[in-house]
């Protein structure tokens, strides 16, 4: 029975884990037991932020990376390099200037070895189907961003691939070029005109995971995993103005804005001097992102409250966007957000009414007691004599859970926060923290 199953699959990603070693002896874990399964006939999305890893995923379900541990199953069969029936389609695709569009799609049928007069064929097929016939002798310089797009599609296409992966294929184009790609796409696919049995694609959009999939999978990060799975059942084409559609929508940002665990504030605060004592990662936001928000959340039209993908949309901001502002003034105790919504906390609203000493004030009592590393680093300066602390030592230990470059923007994040906040300054030349005179009065 369980082996009838299996035979269903195109590819079964079981217990597949991904990791780099960084350069202090631990790895970077950016797969963490991911299992998932594709089926003949479906179009699923992996929905996740960015860095997340599911590029890397794509990249291990085609085949071109093993991953660390795990396996991927092709057909029940373990893949071990490039699969000959999948094919992959990038956010921005390499065509070659000196091919004509004809050319370039051929390419992609060179490597099969089919015969000269048959890749010809299947190139002007694929090409037709696209909707770039009569485009053939057409070189890249000569058509728009949607068109090449087209092309890098048809290059996919051209080899019938049983699977197509495509990773972001229209986050590159402007909305009106991208939603007539996507409506063509799912049109195809509809219609049964699309030489391929199922399509995964990634994306960070959820309206446009929302229009076009069967099958949702929601996708964690540090480390990337699936932590969700939502079926798709609205009839093709799909209305974003549809009631069911904007709630579905609304739930999916739900799934995907769960609020970090802020560590309790221990019983003694000053007794906190270690950045690995309960450390969170901080979304890295300029503080003038963040007052801005706030700002706007508080005006007309929201007085305080906005749907999130509303509020995206007006604001002409990506989810990769607004989500960390929104999950900043979350830490800060400045807002909620839930279903879907972001709402200002009273705290939120003082803010923003406040004059800016008052601001200052409440931002320094939100950071100091929400972001434990900034309240580590202000509490070593205040042991110090000469209230002067390295950065390094705060930076090595920062590696010990994230990247070296990460690590430098986190702690370049939290300079400009506690200046703002005048909870201490940091001196580029000698990389250190310290406290100056205004500093040292304030607790
Ligand atoms: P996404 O496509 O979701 O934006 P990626 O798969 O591109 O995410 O990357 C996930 C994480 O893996 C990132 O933090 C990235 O820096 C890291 N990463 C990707 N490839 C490598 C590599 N070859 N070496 C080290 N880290 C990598
Ligand atoms: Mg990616």
């Amino acid at each position: 029975m369980s082996n009838q199953n299996n035979e269903e699959f195109l590819v079964q990603v079981k217990n597949c884990r991904q990791s780099y070693p960084k350069d202090n002896n631990s790895d970077l874990i950016v797969l963490d037991d991911v299992n998932l399964n594709l089926k003949s006939g479906e179009i699923v999305g992996l929905l996740g932020r960015s860095g997340s890893g599911k590029s890397t995923l794509l990249r291990i379900i085609s085949g071109l990376l093993p991953p660390t541990s795990g396996e991927v199953l092709w057909k029940g069969k373990q893949l071990s390099g490039p699969a000959p029936g999948i094919a992959m389609v990038f956010q921005s695709f390499a065509l070659f200037p000196w091919l004509t569009v004809q050319d370039n799609v051929q390419l992609g049928l060179e490597a099969k070895g089919t015969p000269r007069k048959q890749q010809e064929e299947l190139a002007e097929d694929a090409i037709d189907l696209i909707g770039l016939g009569g485009y053939e002798k057409a070189y890249p310089k000569e058509l728009s961003g949607g068109m090449r797009q087209r092309v890098g599609l048809a290059r996919a296409l051209v080899v019938h691939p049983d699977l197509l992966l495509m990773d972001e294929p229209f986050s590159a184009l402007d909305v009106l070029t991208a939603e007539n790609l996507r409506t063509d796409l799912i049109k195809l696919w509809v219609e049964k005109k699309l030489p391929v049995q199922s399509i995964l694609i990634v994306t960070h959009s959820i309206e446009e995971a929302v229009l076009m999939c069967d099958r949702l999978l929601i996708f964690s990060s540090n480390p990337g995993k699936v932590v969700h799975e939502l079926n798709v059942t609205f009839p093709h084409p799909r209305n974003r103005e549809d009631p069911a559609f904007r709630q579905l929508v609304d739930r999916i940002y739900t799934l995907m804005t769960h609020r970090e665990k802020v560590p309790p504030v221990p019983d003694n605060p000053a007794s906190v001097k270690s950045v690995a004592e309960g450390f969170t990662a901080i979304p890295l936001l300029p503080m003038n992102l963040m007052t801005g928000m706030a700002e706007t959340l508080m005006a007309a039209p929201y007085h305080g409250k906005a749907d999130l993908p509303k509020l995206a949309a007006t604001l002409q901001l990506e989810l990769d966007d607004l989500l960390p502002i929104g999950e900043a003034l979350q830490t800060l105790n400045f807002a909620d957000m839930a279903e879907g919504d972001i709402t200002l906390t009273d705290l939120g609203k003082q803010f923003v009414d406040s004059e800016i000493e008052d601001r200052k004030s409440i931002f320094r009592q939100g950071v100091i007691k929400n972001v434990p590393l900034i309240r580590a680093i202000r509490n070593v300066l205040d042991e110090r004599w000469n209230h002067r602390a390295s950065a390094e030592r705060f930076r090595d230990e920062l590696e010990d859970t994230m990247s070296p470059d990460y690590a430098r923007q986190t702690l370049s994040t939290i300079i400009g926060w506690a200046r703002y906040a005048e909870i201490f300054d940091f001196d580029e030349e000698s990389d250190q923290f310290f406290l100056d005179e205004d500093d040292k009065t304030i607790r």
